[in-house]
């Protein structure tokens, strides 16, 4: 018990950093190498260098009640809320799989995931790396048997036959609307997630990412006409799919959930 307790502690400690050092890489990438002219990690209004506590993940923000120890300024709350997603993801994959094939390709999984997500959020748009990378990564995940053993078949169909379907429908609601419903990137996102999760939960990926979306966009208070970043909403769906998919799987689909 004292085991499992010290490992999902530890597999916090691990998502959290993780996230913490993509937040770090891509403002730096974003607003140069050079602002405030330090390596080392500083504070975005006074420019002061950080101390190793105001680097702790989550609970260096807690600690500070969420202001510079140095010029009080305030320090936005998604850092520390992107933490501890990232910090539970992490655990969740130990509690639910335990030390296994699936909890280490999930950790791969959820790092690609999680830098995409925070990519997007902060640029609207996903580098085709990384895409690339979560293809390659699933590819990898579904050669060598992973999640259920559908089958070749059913992984192709998920990865290409159902993102070209929302293409269309992207299309379509594109020539309608004039406006863009889901972005390339998100496209060739859906391509990795589906060849992951085969047909079947491919579908179910496509309803709970909008689920989630609407969701989001119901109780968000900006105006209702801003575009925002959806590919953590692909994220989150894609992570509960994989970690549940069977059960998931098998409450929609029923008997016919091993064929998909
Ligand atoms: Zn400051």
């Amino acid at each position: 018990m004292l085991f499992e307790i010290i490992m999902t502690i530890c597999f916090f400690i691990i998502g959290a950093s993780i996230t913490s050092f993509f937040q770090c890489a891509f403002y730096r990438k974003i607003n140069g190498p050079g602002a405030f002219g330090e390596k080392r990690s500083f504070c975005e209004n006074c420019g002061h260098r950080l101390g190793v506590i105001d680097l702790i993940p989550v609970f260096g923000w807690l600690l500070l009640k969420g202001k510079c120890r140095y010029c009080g300024s305030r320090i936005p709350g998604r850092y520390p809320l992107a933490e501890a997603i990232g910090g539970l993801s992490f655990s969740a994959l130990f509690f639910v799989s335990g030390l296994s094939v699936k909890t280490l390709f999930g950790a791969a999984l959820c790092t690609l995931l999680i830098a995409i997500s925070l990519y997007d959020v902060d640029t609207r748009r996903i580098p085709n790396v990384m895409n690339l990378l979560l293809f390659i990564v699933t590819a990898v995940y579904v050669i060598c048997g992973g999640l259920t053993r559908r089958g070749l078949i059913s992984s192709l169909a998920g990865g290409l036959v159902i993102p070209a379907l929302i293409m269309l429908l992207a299309f379509l609601m594109e020539k309608k609307t004039g406006r863009q419903a889901l972005g390339g990137g998100d496209l060739k996102m859906l391509a990795g997630t589906g060849l992951l999760l085969g047909t079947g939960l491919s579908i179910l990926n496509i309803l709970f990412m909008s689920l989630f979306g609407l969701v989001y966009a119901a109780v968000r208070r900006k105006k209702k006409t801003d575009a925002f970043a959806f590919a953590p909403f692909i994220s989150a769906s894609t992570f509960v799919l994989y970690l549940f998919g069977r059960q998931i799987g098998g409450v929609f689909f029923g008997d016919v959930w091993s064929s998909l």
